[in-house]
């Protein structure tokens, strides 16, 4: 979809319309509210952005819907896969921004990374994202594209998805539509993805936090944590790390919920890999229900970090492990097509 390729459309993109606003634009144009049911069906059940193939809506109709509204995904500008299957996709949005998407293929089921901003404000000193500065907040709609566009790598149509939202952008500083697509990705109509299978990451905004998941109590939350002490994190996350506390953070994540917290934890040479460092962190998190997943640092263009050694790593591991706490470590897909976490960076880096 490129500015200039269609003309103006009264009603908008319908991807940015949730089934209540589509029911009552589509009964001020005379058509039945069940219609909007049928449009998210074609949409997000069939996949089919074509409004002259909804061939259960009356002819008459669809001429009315294909003038009112646009239903065009936007374009898959370029495309790198790696050796092992995962592909990364640079979409271009209708104001020419562009925005990184990563689809990773596993047995049965894929899992689909995407992007909620252009940019992120919060300037993660590790993060290629944060490098870039922040542009602007994705719409609903442009969140919901990235799925639809990335699906169509699906092996078989039955094939399950993964969501999670670890690309581009802090989720939480663009809370209204996040949720929007989160209603719609697993709604019924919709895409019927369980909640169970979405993750958010955030660096942990509480109060759309706190929306989020009294909305949505089984979407899985991942808390970028990556310090024990105040003085690393902010050293990490300079803007996140004003925000609330460590302790506010661990004292939301104490209370009663429907599934654990994972606290990620970026390790990074000389920053917070030390044996103190993963004492102090097992003595933080012990009593907190909860696993820590481990993030041997990626690297990024211009940032000096690197992960620890293999060994120093192992010894990080099993000072948790010892404390009883339950730890993976992610071993990144797609780093050679800078496609892992924290390597996404629109068009700033030109890395597609
Ligand atoms: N803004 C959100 C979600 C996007 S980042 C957040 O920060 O949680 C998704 C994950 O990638 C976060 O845990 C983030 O800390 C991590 N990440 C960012 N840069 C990284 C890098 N260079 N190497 C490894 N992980 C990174
Ligand atoms: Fe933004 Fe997350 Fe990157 Fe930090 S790590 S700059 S919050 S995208």
């Amino acid at each position: 979809m490129n500015a200039g390729d269609k003309p103006a459309f009264p009603g908008g993109w319908l991807y940015d319309l949730d089934r209540v606003t589509l029911g009552r634009h589509l009964v001020a144009m005379g058509l039945p509210d069940y219609a909007a049911t049928q449009v998210f069906q074609w949409l997000y059940k069939q996949r089919e952005p074509e409004i002259s193939n909804w061939t259960n809506i009356a002819r008459a109709h669809r001429k009315v819907l294909a003038e009112t509204f646009c239903s065009t995904l936007p374009r898959v500008e370029k495309e790198s896969r790696d050796s092992a299957g995962t592909r990364k996709i640079l979409l271009r949005l209708l104001d020419g921004k562009g925005v990184e998407a990563v689809w990773i293929p596993g047995e049965g089921r894929s899992t689909i990374c995407i992007s909620t901003q252009v940019g992120c404000v919060m300037g993660c000193s590790f993060c290629a994202t944060g490098a870039m500065g922040f542009e602007r907040n994705l719409s609903m709609g442009e969140i919901l594209a990235q799925v639809l566009v990335l699906a169509r790598f699906q092996s078989e149509a039955g094939e399950r998805l993964n969501i999670v939202f670890m690309g581009m952008g802090e989720p939480l500083l663009n809370p209204r539509a996040v949720m929007g697509a989160l209603a719609v990705m697993t709604g019924d109509p919709g895409m019927r993805i369980p909640d169970r299978h979405i993750t958010i990451s955030t660096v942990g905004l509480l109060e759309p936090l706190a929306e989020l998941e009294q909305r949505f109590p089984r979407v899985r939350i991942s808390l970028s944590l990556h310090a024990a002490d105040e003085a690393t994190r902010r050293r990490l996350m300079p803007k996140a790390a004003l925000l609330h506390s460590i302790d506010q953070l661990l004292a939301y994540f104490s209370q009663p919920r429907h599934f654990p917290v994972t606290f990620e934890y970026v390790l990074i040479r000389g920053i917070n890999t030390s044996r103190a460092h993963a004492r102090r962190l097992a003595a933080r998190l012990a009593p907190i229900p909860g696993k820590i997943n481990l993030i041997p640092v990626n690297p990024v263009p211009g940032c000096p970090f690197a992960a620890p050694s293999p060994a120093e790593e192992d010894t990080f591991l099993r000072i948790l492990v010892s404390a009883g706490l339950s730890v993976t470590v992610r071993r990144s897909r797609g780093r050679d097509i800078q496609s892992a976490c924290g390597q996404l960076a629109g068009e700033a880096g030109g890395r597609v």
